[in-house]
């Protein structure tokens, strides 16, 4: 039988439009508030009705949750604290729906451990004058729900790597509806998404953020992470980040963070862009460190000197290589100027945590 439940995501669409088409009141704004957990990787979203348009994140009521239910807090003093930071466009409720982008604080109003926005926004504000703009590269995989790679053989792999980059076909690319949906609805919301490719390993993808001003970096690539996981779920599909979902020789995902200043942008700029690679160059550890949830631990399993990565061990940087920690692409070598390539970042890197670090290290000389 087409269209087979295979899981609770399978209920029927068609049903669900009939009341999705309900009139809603033109008073009534229904605000999803959307928020890192304390894993640090998965996101989590609760909704409540607003009488007004909000124009700015300052309008909106700060609001609260249980974090003993989202490894944030302790059961007897369960209450986090929603700081809204972000308003985007709703793609899946239309109108004037709003998607809200918050920030955790904890009951004395310190941030919560995974909270990483509160300390990016303190240097990007100290780097302002330097104009960093940054575009990370996201990778990921979709997966069945038996969590095997989407569109696999049940009982196998399918065969090398080599045609599914940028494939074509019903045997190159595994869900392309999916990465379409997702596209368009982030492109509605107010993302600065501004690409999308198949990856090598099949049913691996990949989009753009960027460029982005400071903050704005880390705050829409959440929110389209957000987009995803929720369009995935429409299909009854899931997205894993996880660096290295499947062992040997499959690619693993990263989340390449490109990045530049307004002096790199401009005339022999290159000679910014070598000064950053040679700070860069000195603290190596402290930024494998903020490249994923688990101070290099998920990277560890990616970055292994193949498949496209560089050794976790050791820093390298690059005209056009791949194999490097940090890559100069080719026509910022020809132009003298643009941006460098920062490809040590894990796919389930919190991009608060990269932006901040980078900028610390080669604006502010933390
Ligand atoms: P790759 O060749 O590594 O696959 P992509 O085309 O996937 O590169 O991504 C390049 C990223 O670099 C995009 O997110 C883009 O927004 C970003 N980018 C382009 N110019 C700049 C710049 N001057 N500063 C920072 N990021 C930039
Ligand atoms: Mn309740
Ligand atoms: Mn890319
Ligand atoms: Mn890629
Ligand atoms: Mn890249």
């Amino acid at each position: 039988m087409a269209g087979l439940m295979t899981n609770a995501s399978a209920t029927n669409k068609a049903v669900l439009d009939r009341y999705m088409r309900l009139p809603q009141p033109d008073d009534k704004v229904m605000a999803t508030y959307v928020w890192i957990d304390g894993t640090g990787e998965y996101v989590r979203a609760k909704t409540r009705t607003i009488d007004f348009i909000p124009k700015s994140p300052s309008e909106l009521p700060i609001w609260n949750y249980d974090g003993s239910s989202t490894y944030q807090a302790e059961g007897s003093n369960s209450d986090v604290y929603l700081y809204p930071v972000a308003i985007y466009r709703d793609p899946f409720c239309l109108g004037n729906n709003r998607l809200v982008l918050c920030d955790t604080y904890k009951y004395n109003k310190r941030p919560t451990e995974s909270n990483h926005r509160n300390s990016c926004l303190e240097a990007m504000k100290l780097a302002a004058e330097y104009e960093p703009w940054f575009g990370i590269e996201q990778e990921y995989t979709l997966l069945d729900n038996d969590l095997h790679p989407f569109g696999w053989p049940k009982n196998g792999f399918p065969g090398p790597q080599g045609p599914y980059y940028c494939g074509v076909g019903a045997n190159k690319v595994f869900g392309r509806d999916i990465v379409e949906a997702h596209y368009r609805a982030a492109l509605y919301a107010g993302v600065n998404i501004s690409g999308t490719n198949a990856e090598v390993m099949p049913a691996q993808w990949e989009f753009q953020v960027g460029p982005c001003e400071g903050i704005t970096m880390g705050d829409d690539l959440w929110m389209a992470r957000y987009i995803l996981h929720r369009v995935a779920e429409d299909f009854g599909v899931n997205v894993s980040l996880d660096p290295k979902p499947m062992k040997g020789e499959w690619n693993g995902a990263g989340a390449h963070c490109n990045f530049s200043t307004k002096a790199m942008r401009e005339e022999n700029g290159i000679a910014e862009i070598e000064k950053a690679i040679e700070k860069l160059s000195r603290c190596h550890v402290k930024h494998i460190k903020a490249y994923d949830p688990h101070e290099g631990k998920d990277n560890e399993r990616r970055l292994t000197g193949r498949c496209e990565t560089s050794s976790i061990h050791d820093f390298s940087a690059g005209v056009a290589n791949r194999g490097c920690s940090i890559r100069v692409p080719r026509g910022v070598a020809e132009e003298r100027k643009g941006y460098l390539e920062d490809r040590r970042p894990a796919s389930n890197s919190d991009p608060y945590q990269v932006t901040e670090v980078v900028v610390r290290t080669t604006c502010l000389d933390q």
